[in-house]
């Protein structure tokens, strides 16, 4: 039987982020039921906006922002730095200020806009029922599958071992110590298991408290006839639980909705029609020139979600030692996968880490079926 390590279970963004970080100083092997980015990673819409949605943690946010950057440039990656408007309604004004003024002040190029210089600043903003946008200077995209993919490419040039193909069904466990993965093709030693396995990682933990739940989340593209590519902004409409971002080849894509899936393996892999509805009537109500857009593409897919919209990375309560969780990422993963990587070697290797970990611990929930709140993507 071969011994490793680490065996980093999980080929999404997450697994192939913790298995970029550790490779270089670790014998390690990543395992997928099926390959690179198959799941929600190769799902997404991309968005990388750390400082709006963990600006409060800063350390975080910035170590996020940092490392797209650095990375940019490695192999076909590359990260589309692009300026993000989050639309506030009048009810919300106050605090979007005060939250646009506490970033700022902890050094983010963040501030608040009201409706008449969003307009000014971006002509095909329609603002008309909204008092203005908070304004973020460090967001962007990437593109998800080639992210994953490049992460990956660095693990192996570190000497990191890859299976595809290979499902784990079981954590081996000697006393109360992890030991290897049993997977349908055969097992594997190893001293630490790392579980990145989306919205299947509580279920090969069946002892530990690891509390995610799938749901369910959907994106089209539109085209429109209009040129966006250099002067449509990235856009959150958290009123309308929908955000949208342009594509490189000139169309618009939109994303939202927030919906539990019970069997998440048969849950549709295709927008609902009242999704496209929604945005066939929001979009043009929220930028110009969309009247007449038409959906060319549309999809869903299923992530994990947590209580309280963080994720859970590190040991959870009721795990044997040596087993690591990192996953829940509600709708953010690819935004974080960065942080995952830097806590889980942290952990890892007994290493400091560079920002705050305790919002993500993965055992802060006191009870074992804590409420989820009823968060989207759009409004974590
Ligand atoms: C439609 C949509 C839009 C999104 N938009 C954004 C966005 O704009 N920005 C953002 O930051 N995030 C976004 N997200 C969220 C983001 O995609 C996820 O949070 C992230 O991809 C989670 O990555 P992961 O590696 O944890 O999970 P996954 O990508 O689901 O990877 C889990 C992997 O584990 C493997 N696996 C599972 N069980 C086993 C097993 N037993 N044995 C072996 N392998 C196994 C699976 O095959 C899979 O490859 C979006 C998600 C969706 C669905």
């Amino acid at each position: 039987m071969d011994r490793f390590e680490v065996v980093v279970v999980g080929a999404g963004a997450i697994g192939c982020s913790i298995a970029a970080a550790l490779a270089p100083d670790h014998d390690l092997l990543v395992v997928d039921r099926t390959g690179v980015a198959a799941e929600a990673t190769g799902r997404s819409a991309g968005l990388v906006s750390p400082t709006l949605f963990y600006g409060a943690y800063p350390g975080a946010a910035r170590h996020a922002n940092d490392a797209f950057r650095d990375l940019d440039g490695t192999g076909a990656f590359s990260f589309t730095e692009w300026p993000r408007l989050d639309y506030v309604t009048p009810e919300d004004e106050a605090e979007a200020r005060g939250a646009a003024e506490r970033r700022s002040e902890a050094g983010f190029p963040v501030s608040y806009l009201p409706r008449e210089a969003v307009e000014r600043r971006y002509p095909v903003a329609n603002l008309d029922s909204f008092a203005g946008a908070v304004h973020y200077g460090d967001t962007g995209w990437v593109d998800p599958a080639t992210y994953a993919r490049t992460l990956l490419d660095v693990a192996i040039a570190n000497g990191a071992d890859v299976e595809f193909d290979t499902t784990v069904e079981a954590l081996s466990v000697s006393g109360d110590v992890v030991d290897g993965v049993e997977t349908d093709g055969g097992n594997y030693g190893a001293d630490r298991v790392v579980l990145a396995a989306g919205y299947r990682t509580s279920a090969l933990l069946p002892g530990a408290r690891v509390p995610i739940r799938p749901y369910r989340t959907q994106c089209a593209t539109l085209a429109s006839g209009t040129e966006i590519e250099g002067t449509l902004p990235i856009g959150r409409v958290a009123s309308e639980g929908l955000y949208f971002r342009p594509e490189h080849g000139g169309e618009l894509l939109v994303g939202g909705r927030h919906d539990p899936v019970e069997v998440p393996e048969h849950a549709s892999e295709r927008a609902d029609e009242s999704f496209l509805r929604t945005v066939a009537a929001e979009v043009p109500r929220l930028l110009r020139g969309f009247e007449g857009a038409r959906v060319v593409g549309s999809w869903a897919g299923v992530d994990a979600g947590t209580p309280d919209g963080r994720p859970v990375i590190g040991r959870p309560t009721g795990a044997p030692g040596g087993a690591l969780v990192a996953t829940g990422f509600n709708g953010l993963g690819i935004t974080l996968s960065p942080v995952a990587a830097a806590l889980v070697r942290s952990l890892v290797a007994g290493e400091e880490c560079p920002f705050e970990t305790e919002p993500f611990h993965a055992d802060r929930f006191e009870t074992d079926r804590p409420e989820f709140s009823l968060r989207s993507t759009a409004d974590l």
